[in-house]
């Protein structure tokens, strides 16, 4: 993000089995589980050509990693991404793991992606690597047991993609059945009404939940995002029904600062057209640095992992963080914002929104139903309400952070499953 990435030895798998270590010893998690949860069930790699525009064959590299499947099936995103890496999928497809389970959501983890610089491919090259992809990935996805959705670089339309891919090899009879092999699709191929926005709903309702408990009056205040993707730009949408102005934002290409507010609307649509905020006609350009430490009530990561170090903690002049991006904390970054007091509502809980929709939408597919927008956004609602209760409840019970009580939460439904089902044979 920007130009730098904050700590170039950064370890997100390793940083992520850390949270891990210390919920497992919080809660007395029995060793085994712990040893089975720290390694993901399956690692798959391919590789495969796709023909490229000027007709030249190219080979591409994808993953699925498959962290845990005793809840339910494998679930999470898929994403295409010049950055994408074994280690920091296998961190993110845990924490789908810890999502699910925090959220009592009859899912697993996983996450998967294509090594690709998706802004120097073009639409039809787009659609040729996912068909290709989902064809390399065959069985090892399905309805009821590996569930894709959309993740950074990837959206509905290619999900579409994957779903037509994956639908026309199998027979003509069960075709149909097959669509809730993704989630985050177009609502016309069978998405879900709300899903396009939920993980920012899921932000928000946070945000809505934490402002009641501190008497914080959320009208006329302000906020920074970092990414303007789909969840920054959602964000910033439902955040400006709250009366918030986003003052700040950034991507890969710059940030811009407007004290009057950005229409999140307009700097979607230049997104949409020009792949970035760059040359956005308001607000202007300042430093990476300059970002940070513009003064606001609250902040929203929603890029990717390992953007906020001791520096970006150290200049953070906001009354609260909610993590709409997977991991966008460091330790170090971490452990400064906690010494300075600034609360941070922990991804897993944050940003599990996203999944929570694409479990509504996967149960309308199976039951062939179709849910309308009241119906979805009245059970995101109390699904996020209730999460966010519950780990506040269990960090003040336990006087520990927020992350940890996500992760003992989520922990503990696993090792109760465990306990219950025990090891085969
Ligand atoms: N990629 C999203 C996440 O990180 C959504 C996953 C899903 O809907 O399965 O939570």
């Amino acid at each position: 993000m920007g130009e730098s990435t904050v700590e170039p030895e950064y370890r997100f798998f390793e940083v992520v089995r850390g949270y891990v270590e210390r919920a497992a010893g919080l809660i007395g998690l029995p060793d085994h589980v712990r040893d089975m949860l720290s390694e993901p069930k399956n690692e798959l790699i391919v590789h495969f050509p796709v023909v490229m525009d000027d007709g030249k064959m190219r080979m591409f590299k994808g993953y699925r990693i498959q962290h845990n499947n005793i809840l339910g099936p494998y679930k999470g995103g898929m994403r295409f991404h010049v950055s994408v890496s074994l280690d920091d999928l296998k961190a993110l497809g845990a924490m789908m793991t810890w999502k699910c389970a925090l959220m009592g959501i009859p899912f697993g983890g996983a996450k998967g992606g294509v090594k690709c610089d998706t802004r120097a491919i073009s639409h039809d090259e787009l659609r040729r690597i996912t068909r290709r992809f989902t064809h390399a990935l065959g069985s090892n996805i399905g309805p009821s047991y590996d569930i894709p959705a959309p993740d950074v670089g990837t959206n509905a339309q290619v999900m579409v993609w994957m779903m037509d891919t994956y639908m026309n090899s199998t027979g003509n009879v069960t075709k149909n059945a097959q669509r809730a092999v993704v989630t985050g699709k177009t609502v016309t191929c069978g998405g879900s009404l709300g899903r396009e926005k939920a993980t920012s709903q899921g932000v928000v309702h946070c945000i809505t939940e934490w402002a009641k408990e501190h008497r914080f009056d959320l009208e006329g205040k302000t906020a920074i995002i970092q990414g303007f993707g789909n969840v920054g730009c959602n964000a910033s949408l439902l955040l400006a029904k709250l009366g918030v102005s986003t003052i700040a934002i950034g991507d890969h290409s710059g940030y811009l600062r407007h004290d009057e507010g950005f229409n999140a609307h307009k700097v979607g649509d230049h997104v949409r057209t020009h792949g970035s905020i760059a040359n956005y006609p308001h607000g202007s350009v300042i430093s990476r640095e300059d970002f940070f430490a513009t003064p606001a009530d609250i902040f929203i990561p929603a890029a990717l992992e390992n953007q906020v170090g001791e520096a970006e903690a150290n200049a953070l002049t906001v009354s609260l963080i909610a993590e709409g991006a997977n991991g966008p904390l460091n330790p170090k970054g971490e452990e400064i914002l906690a010494q300075r007091g600034i609360p941070v509502i922990p991804d897993i809980l944050a940003n599990s929104g996203g999944v929570t929709v694409s479990y509504y939408e996967w149960v309308q597919n199976l039951r062939s139903e179709r849910w309308d927008l009241e119906e979805v956004d009245g059970r995101l609602e109390k699904a996020m309400t209730e999460a966010y209760q519950r780990v506040m409840y269990v960090a003040r019970e336990r006087k520990i952070d927020p992350r940890l009580a996500a992760y003992s939460i989520a922990m503990e439904n696993l090792g109760t499953a465990y306990a219950e089902r025990g090891i085969f044979p």
